[in-house]
């Protein structure tokens, strides 16, 4: 079990896969790979990470580069809920990453979202709903902070991926080493890690990733993991009765965006999986309903604890 990893990076620079697609780094040769931590290193707010825990690896150019895209995104779109206006720090961060307009040009500097490349400060999503209601006609505009989640999914692979490198390349307990070398090189493919949920704080009471939570909280924690004075948690848990088991896994980014999935086949659930209740919609008419949030009070929030 790697667990409390709370210090310095953990620096790996003989791998010869790359943790993400499998290429072999020493046929690409130097041009084409690069050092990839595996939190980015702006993907929390700004110092965060200075002298806290991370993965140092080598990947390949083109990994690297689209994991780093994704995480400049998804860095702004998880602070936008979850920088209270009490915490000036947070509130300059998002400030600064959402960019502004450029006085001349007339064009918007920032970050751009992952998924249409405009300017995130831009991608509020507005809808329109209309519905009848007796004899009136009601029309109700809908607007909410941008998401993103085909890009969140993606990012919370490569984040599992390069974890498990670790994992099943270092076999250590000791939380002070800093330095690594691997014979090994067990590379998960990206098709095994399958993401379930994406909730933001205000949903992580969602009765069907609880239970699912309930129900791997006695499997064995293989990895855990709180860094970036907080803003960054995973963890990692198997089922002990089984040789080949399936393994549990949890991300959360900022303090606000949680993603749950297993580390298994496609398409072949485990059993933990089976009949999970399922989250209550609301029906506003008889085409449109809305899934109701619910939020966890934090005594009942165990899911990173061990
Ligand atoms: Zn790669």
């Amino acid at each position: 079990m790697i667990t409390n990893l709370e210090t310095a990076p953990i620096v790996l620079d003989n791998n010869y896969l790359c943790p993400y697609c499998g290429a072999n780094l020493s046929i690409l040769g130097e041009k084409e790979t690069d050092v990839e931590h595996v939190i980015g290193r702006r993907f929390l707010p700004k110092g965060f990470l200075d002298g806290e825990w991370n993965f140092i690896i080598r990947a390949c150019k083109k990994c690297n580069g689209e994991k780093a895209k994704l995480e400049g995104g998804i860095s702004v779109i998880s602070l936008i809920d979850q920088a209270p206006a009490a915490n000036v720090e947070l509130r300059n961060e998002l400030k600064r990453k959402l960019g502004k307009k450029d006085a001349i040009t007339g064009k918007f500097r920032g970050a751009n979202h992952p998924e249409t490349n405009k300017p995130i400060a831009l991608s509020g999503i507005k809808e329109n709903i209309e519905f009848s209601f007796s004899n009136f006609k009601v029309s109700v505009a809908l607007s909410g902070p941008p998401q993103a989640m085909k890009s969140e999914l993606l990012l919370s692979t490569y984040h599992i991926q390069g974890f498990y490198y670790l994992i099943a390349n270092i076999e250590s307990n000791d939380a002070s080493l800093t330095k690594a070398s691997s014979e090994k090189c067990l590379f998960l493919p990206s098709n095994l890690v399958v993401p379930l949920f994406s909730l933001k704080k205000t949903d992580w009471g969602n009765v069907s990733a609880q239970e699912l939570i309930s129900r791997t909280s006695s499997w064995e924690t293989c990895f855990r993991l709180v860094t970036g004075k907080g803003f960054f948690k995973c963890i990692m848990r198997r089922d002990p009765s089984k040789s080949k088991s399936p393994i549990f896994w949890a991300l959360e980014w900022n303090n606000n965006l949680r993603i749950i999935g297993m580390i298994r086949e496609q398409g072949q659930p485990d059993m933990v999986e089976q009949n999970l209740p399922s989250a209550k919609f609301i029906n506003i008419d008889s085409s449109t309903r809305i899934c109701e949030e619910i939020p966890l009070p934090e005594h009942d929030d165990t899911l990173f604890l061990i």
